[in-house]
């Protein structure tokens, strides 16, 4: 039972330090990191690293790294100022490595009348407010707090520990590829996603796609002289909804039959036409397309294809002038890890350890950077975390703090049992 004494002692560690933890996470919440802007976040993340003995490596993603690699993170904007951290703590040898990751920009918070706590960070009711709260400055801090724990209670571990700060998570996961690039590898890897303390092995795919559909112009006052683009567009539409139900009808996989849409195809963008009075001769509709582990991405967008392509066979006037259908920014992977990964059951026992209970075991339609370890670094990667995903992105974003030392206890005995312990002597 010498896991269970140290838990406790993790567990009664992290209690009496409750106050600096939430406010450690508060001090980086305060420190706006919108996607393309992470520079001051991650200076202030290297010092923490610094702060305890980590050895740290900071560096910038280039162009040129990822350039074989783009349509899975997506283009960037900006390449410059956006520096990427690992902090490493050399185990004593003989145990697994991990690695512990997470992403440190965050989605603009957007009209601050919407807010009813500040939104660059608010600590009240339990909870720590602000854009990046749960999403996922939280993981960060989790992962500080339990190497703190460790060492206050005298744990010295085996194998490699490293935490890694990453930038561009939102648009793609450009840090998170860097990292692998860069060469930082571990056994296996848990991303600190606020998952509300469930253990994600499995995250949907998802497909950008265009679809334009040609019409032709004429004055609307005569137009059924012409072609409206907007009328051939809509059984397009109807047909990838009647298609995502199909889906949901016919495809079943254990973590996501729970979810009353397994994938989601949501079309979010839809322009046409170029005056009130004219018959649109163009439309152009831009949509999100999702898909479970095990289908691929070249598969998906055959399928894809063929089912606009039979809207298309229907329709003398789209038979002759067919719809394009492009494939335009993130093509991501879906990604999946076996329950019975050895990483996968010890981060369920550490959390049955700490709550007494075994840990809702889940895939999310979401990307996460997750996919990048598991498919391009062949790493084994979950995802488990603090935080409500629901109120990630949105206004008044929170992270429980209860639920943040929770994660921080499953996650610092992860480590401990993971990278092995020096024995007592
Ligand atoms: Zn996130």
């Amino acid at each position: 039972m010498e896991t269970q004494k140290s838990s406790l002692a993790v567990g009664q560690y992290l209690q009496s330090h409750r106050d600096e933890i939430a406010r450690m996470l508060l001090d980086l919440v305060a420190i706006p990191s919108v996607t393309g802007d992470e520079g001051a976040v991650q200076d202030a993340i290297a010092v923490l690293m610094r702060d305890r003995d980590l050895e740290v490596d900071v560096w910038e993603a280039r162009p040129d790294e990822i350039a074989p690699y783009l349509t899975h993170v997506g283009d960037q904007d900006v390449w410059e100022g956006r520096p990427n951290v690992v902090g490493r703590l050399a185990g004593s040898g003989g145990g697994r490595s991990l690695m512990i990751q997470g992403h440190v920009d965050v989605v603009d918070p957007g009209d601050p009348a919407l807010w009813t706590r500040q939104q660059w960070g608010e600590i009240a009711d339990g909870r720590v407010y602000g854009r990046g709260a749960a999403d996922m400055k939280s993981g960060i801090v989790a992962y500080l707090a339990a190497l703190d724990a460790l060492r206050a209670t005298g744990t010295e571990l085996q194998g490699d520990l490293l935490l890694a700060a990453s930038v561009g998570e939102e648009n793609g996961g450009l840090g998170a590829l860097s990292t692998i690039l860069r060469g930082h590898r571990a056994d296996a890897v848990i991303v600190t996603e606020p998952t509300g303390l469930a253990l994600v092995l499995a995250q949907g795919g998802s497909l950008v796609f265009r679809v334009t559909v040609t019409g032709r112009a004429v004055h609307g006052a005569n137009r059924n002289a012409g072609v409206s683009a907007v009328d051939k567009y809509i059984p397009i539409h109807q047909a990838l909804l009647a298609w995502e139900a199909e889906r949901n009808r016919t495809l079943s996989h254990p973590l996501y039959d729970h979810l009353g849409n397994k994938f989601p195809i949501s079309v979010g963008v839809v322009r046409a036409g170029t005056w009130a009075s004219t018959v649109p001769e163009t439309l152009v509709a831009e949509g999100r397309l999702g898909f479970l582990p095990g289908e691929t991405i070249e598969g998906m967008q055959r399928q894809t294809e063929e089912v606009i392509a039979r809207v298309a066979e229907d329709d003398p006037w789209l038979r002759d002038h067919p719809p394009l259908v492009e494939w335009v920014g993130g093509q991501f992977a879906s990604a999946e890890v076996s329950p019975e990964a050895p990483i996968a059951r010890t981060v369920a026992a550490a959390h049955r350890q700490v709550t007494g209970e075994k840990p809702s075991v889940v895939g999310i339609t979401a990307g996460t950077d997750a996919r990048l370890f598991t498919e391009i670094g062949k790493m084994p990667t979950v995802v488990y975390g603090a935080g409500e995903i629901m109120t990630a992105h949105g206004p008044d974003e929170y992270a429980p703090i209860d639920q943040l030392l929770t994660a921080t206890q499953t996650i610092a005995m992860t480590i401990a049992n993971w990278c092995g312990t020096r024995p007592e002597t």
